[in-house]
């Protein structure tokens, strides 16, 4: 075990009340990680409270845990450990009025190491990978209703392994969790496949306006159309991933607009040597080679020109 890891270790053994959060817009692997996390801790005899600053979206219900999730802390803490996420700012009011994060647990190379304790792995397909390598050397089981949680994680960031970051790791973990008792397919569907009515017709819209210019597949997503289609969340539905089968594309990106000065971008690298977290970092985002996103300052047309030429440039370069 390195210094890190018996770090680690020393500060989950001492404490007593634990905060465990992610960041805003909680992904499959912000959710898993999180969960996995506390039910853990909750396991070995802590207090815990899993907060993050959106809450819960409806779509991560069936994982264990997930009525435990609060948009706001609580009380004090001894410890503060976070997930999945690349800085302070990503965290949101989840922690508002407390300290940085004692721990940062997270796999995105774009991490700015915002903790005291930061154990970062690029390499890995997702932070549940991350934990599911780490949490029985801290003292941590890893029972049925946690190893669902880390396999939502890994599934879901991993698209049903499909991302260029899958490896030999991920797919032994999988099949460890599976002999823990995971329902795959169940799982797979739920967190992967299923979407609602409105989400599909949703995606319709972005699908009639999608365009390819100079190797990108692109379209946008307004509050008007988010209100045509009845769809209640504030993102894109995962329609990113239906651009990303368009071969003639290198790089697919969607806009959703938030409001009139706001709005969200979403960019997949559809080739292998493409690095779209660098686009993103220019806009004040982050994320993965393969998979990044922003939120940006600006009406809906004012960021798609921007984005759309550093998009260009990123290609040309
Ligand atoms: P998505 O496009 O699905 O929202 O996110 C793709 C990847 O980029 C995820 O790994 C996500 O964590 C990261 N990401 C998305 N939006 C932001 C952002 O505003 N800031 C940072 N730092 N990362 C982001
Ligand atoms: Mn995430």
């Amino acid at each position: 075990m390195n210094d890190l890891q018996r770090k680690i270790k020393k500060r989950i053994r001492e404490a007593r009340r634990i905060l465990v959060t992610s960041h805003v817009r909680p992904d499959g692997d912000a959710i898993g990680s999180s969960l996995a996390l506390t039910l853990a801790l909750m396991e070995a005899g802590k207090q815990v409270q899993v907060v993050l600053a959106d809450g819960l979206p409806a779509g991560f219900r069936h994982l264990p845990g997930s009525e435990l999730v609060k948009k706001r802390a609580e009380g004090e803490f001894d410890l503060i450990i976070c997930v999945d996420c690349s800085d302070l700012k990503r965290v949101g009011l989840a922690l508002d009025g407390y300290r940085p994060p004692d721990i940062v647990i997270d796999h995105h190379a774009t991490n700015d190491a915002f903790g005291t304790l930061n154990l970062i792995d690029p390499e890995a397909v997702a932070t549940a990978s991350v934990l599911t390598r780490y949490m029985r050397g801290w003292g941590l089981i890893i029972n049925e209703p946690i190893a669902v949680n880390l396999m939502a994680g890994i599934v879901t960031d991993s698209i049903g392994f499909r991302t260029s970051n899958t490896n030999s790791e991920a797919l032994r973990q999988a099949a460890e969790l599976l002999d823990l008792g995971v329902n795959m397919s169940k799982l797979y569907y739920l967190s992967l496949v299923r979407q609602t009515f409105p989400a599909a017709k949703y995606w319709g819209v972005g699908l009639s306006s999608l365009q390819l210019t100079d190797g990108i597949a692109w379209t946008s997503l307004t509050l008007t159309d988010r209100k045509a289609a009845g769809y209640s969340g504030d993102d894109d539905a995962d329609l990113i991933n239906v651009l990303s089968s368009i071969e003639e594309a290198e790089i697919a990106v969607v806009f959703v607009e938030q409001n009139k000065n706001k709005t969200k971008v979403s960019w997949r690298a559809l080739k292998p040597g493409i690095d779209v977290s660098q686009i993103a970092c220019q806009f004040g985002g982050g994320g993965h080679k393969a998979a990044a996103g922003a939120e940006i300052t600006g009406s809906l047309q004012e960021v798609r020109e921007r984005v759309l030429e550093a998009t260009r440039g990123s290609l040309k370069g």
